[in-house]
């Protein structure tokens, strides 16, 4: 599971196939696939462990849990920015070519 935090607003938001953004609205992004995630905005993503989570899920009520997560990097191959203004639904990210997306990550980070 990835989330999303807004550095701006605070605003934790789970992403989903579902293009969501955070409250004050500067970042936002959807899963593509079932792994991978477009992203824009003064945000990070959180890698969070989907087994921990299960195992989370299924603890009884007054049990505790350690529910391991990350700050994923900017180059991971599960995560890619772009303009908010190139926030596009699944389909049209999947057609684009490796090249528009490198060139697009390559202009969110200069
Ligand atoms: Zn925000």
């Amino acid at each position: 599971m990835k989330l999303l935090m807004c550095k701006r607003c605070k605003c934790v938001i789970v992403l989903s196939l579902e293009k969501k953004c955070c409250a004050c609205g500067k970042s936002g992004g959807a899963y593509v696939n079932e792994i991978v995630v477009v992203v824009h905005g003064p945000a990070i993503v959180i890698g969070m462990n989907n087994s921990d989570l299960h195992d989370a899920l299924d603890a009884g009520n007054n049990e505790h849990r350690a529910i391991r997560a990350w700050k994923m990097g900017r180059r991971g191959d599960s995560v890619r920015w772009v303009r908010s203004a190139q926030l596009i639904g699944a389909d049209d990210y999947l057609k684009q070519t490796t090249l528009d997306v490198e060139k697009m990550v390559k202009e969110e980070l200069e």
